[in-house]
């Protein structure tokens, strides 16, 4: 590479390891690169935008400028938000229900960031959010490559990941680009949710059904027969055309090993526990009417809602 090559350097560190934005830099003060603090050049004209620059060297490179600078710009929101210079930053997540996203502010129970901190296993984290003086959370940077997949399976707090790009055009607002935060649920989804325990407890009480905390996921249908409101099951298949019995016992009374015409044979089915008539899959999976329309058993579920 040429000599001449410039490194751009978006934003800068002044003597107190502030980091600078170029059009709030003042023209002869001293600024440094916050990868490998060489003293950068503040390139302000009438025509391009102002930047920082150095030259080209062998110990430093765009890449790990972006990635220093993404890191460091989050450390810094976060430290003026807890010294109340400014709002907490933003974290778009999104609902695990509905998709939608949310702006949260980051919580308040977050202390302070570190930048680079070493965990127990000898991975280093980008940025940890630090609650009681442990790390609560961590910030990872993506500049051109995803986050090692061994540290990602190894990291035993909660990560998201961000984009440095994103980051550097506005710290302020975190947009994970992948998200292994706990999950989240809108409000409106909450709500939703809660109707849907009340009722559905409701429906359990009135048709004697047991319903099971884990494994098996529900949901409400008309039976086709006696047209009553009744509770079906799903659960986890190795296949759409798994036949074996649920895996988790007690299994609902409901769910019973019975010949459907339909199917000319048997499999595991939900009955209706009002009338005993078999409730078929196509219905239950398929008909966009159906309580479990576009659930793939093959997946695992998460939890039951
Ligand atoms: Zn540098
Ligand atoms: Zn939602
Ligand atoms: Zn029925």
């Amino acid at each position: 590479m040429s000599n001449r090559v410039k490194l751009r350097v978006p934003f800068a560190f002044d003597n107190e390891k502030q980091l600078y934005d170029p059009q709030a830099a003042e023209k002869g003060k001293h600024y440094f690169c916050p990868a490998c603090q060489d003293t950068v050049i503040l390139r302000k004209g009438e025509i391009k935008t102002a930047h920082f620059a150095h030259k080209t060297s062998e110990t430093c490179n765009q890449e790990t400028i972006l990635h220093k600078t993404a890191k460091q710009l989050i450390v810094q929101v976060i430290s003026d938000w807890k010294l109340g210079k400014t709002d907490p930053p933003i974290l778009r997540r999104s609902c695990e229900i509905c998709r939608k996203s949310v702006d949260q502010p980051l919580p308040d129970k977050v202390e302070y960031a570190v930048l680079e901190h070493r965990v127990t296993n000898g991975f280093v984290i980008d940025v940890a959010l630090m609650v009681e003086n442990e790390p609560a959370a961590a910030i990872e940077i993506r500049v051109t490559h995803a986050v090692d997949e061994n540290k990602a399976k190894s990291l035993s707090i909660p990560f998201i990941e961000v984009e440095g790009q994103t980051v550097i055009k506005n710290p302020t607002v975190l947009e994970p680009i992948r998200d292994h935060f706990l999950s989240f649920t809108c409000g409106p989804c909450k709500k939703a949710k809660a109707r849907f325990h009340v009722k559905v407890n409701n429906v359990a009480k009135q048709t004697d059904v047991e319903l099971p905390n884990h494994y098996y996921r529900y949901g409400f249908c008309e039976c086709w027969k006696c047209k009553r409101e009744i509770i079906v099951f799903a659960w986890p298949k190795a296949s759409e055309w798994d036949n074996s019995a649920p895996k988790v016992k007690p299994i609902p009374r409901t769910i019973q090993y019975r010949y459907s015409k339909t199917v000319s044979g048997k499999y595991w089915a939900n009955t209706c526990p009002r009338c005993n008539s078999i409730q078929g899959d196509w219905f239950l999976f398929s008909d966009p009417d159906g309580p479990f329309f576009g659930i793939r058993c093959e997946k695992k579920f998460a939890r039951c809602i």
